[in-house]
């Protein structure tokens, strides 16, 4: 699987915040090290509006660099930069790649920014492709502004697995075409594997999707354990999913992970599989 990717996206960054340029360091020297494929993003500006409103977009254009809520930055370079996440989301779609983008995108809703997200790129890119998308979501948070987002839509199955309690609260219960499953703090390879094969791997089957969209966001990995999470996945979990995919066309979108090494060995494990 290649990669999408463009330097730009280190250029969204606020110096001792959790969600900073260097989450990519080891990842890219691992993709420079292997000769990982490095496709460029297209400029997503012009598919902001599939989702998002014209006074969130506005708001994002506008606003002066600081926070924008308790947790969620913005700087100069941050619209241009969010641009090129959803227009990457997009690329990644298009060529069946991973996307290794900054900033992340599920906690951003219809209207609002949120949890680090400025623009979801997922759910953009899912809705772009006007197919039968199944989205995995196995970032430790759930993503309640994917869900927002595509909960009615047809096209689209949302499947969420994320620890419990945890930020933003959301995706206790299942509803309509969204599935979640809360996890433990603590949760393990052994009981996610068990997760895949008695709930994700039916509910694809039974959606028969054309396409599987991946927000990959390896806060879930045990390397990430302590930072912002407290989950204990290693790289046989991510292969699993992979192994359950790998009949389907499909395309991954970077969510969370906050330590460097989470992020390399997560997208090594994915990149080495499919
Ligand atoms: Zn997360």
């Amino acid at each position: 699987m290649d990669t999408v990717f463009t330097d730009a996206y280190l250029e969204h960054d606020m110096g001792g915040h959790p969600e900073n340029k260097h989450r990519l360091d080891a990842v890219l020297r691992w993709m420079e090290k292997n000769r990982i494929e490095r496709i460029k993003p297209e400029n997503g500006e012009k598919y902001l509006e599939i989702v998002h409103s014209r006074a969130h977009i506005s708001h994002i254009k506008h606003c002066k660099p600081g926070f924008i809520d308790a947790d969620t930055y913005i700087t100069e370079k941050s619209y241009e930069v969010a641009c090129l996440a959803v227009g990457g989301a997009v690329t990644a779609a298009e060529n069946e790649a991973f996307a290794i983008v900054r900033p992340p995108g599920h906690h951003a809703t219809r209207d609002r920014a949120g949890g680090f997200c400025i623009f979801n790129n997922i759910a953009i890119a899912s809705i772009w492709l006007n197919k039968r998308v199944f989205i995995i979501d196995f970032d430790a948070h759930h993503g309640n502004g994917t869900q927002d987002i595509v909960m009615g839509n047809e096209n689209i199955m949302y499947f969420s697995t994320h620890q419990s309690p945890l930020y933003p609260g959301t995706g206790l219960e299942s509803k309509e075409n969204c599935i979640n499953v809360p996890l433990h703090p603590e949760t393990n390879d052994n009981t996610y594997i068990k997760i895949i094969d008695k709930v994700l791997k039916p509910a694809i089957e039974s959606f028969n999707p054309e396409y599987i969209a991946v927000s990959a966001g390896f806060d879930s990995y045990y390397k990430d354990y302590g930072w912002l999470t407290q989950l204990r996945l290693t790289q046989k979990s991510y292969r699993k999913i992979c192994e359950v995919i790998k009949p389907y066309k499909s395309f991954f979108v970077l969510e969370g992970g906050y330590n460097p090494e989470s992020i390399k060995e997560g997208v090594e494990s994915i990149i080495g599989y499919l």
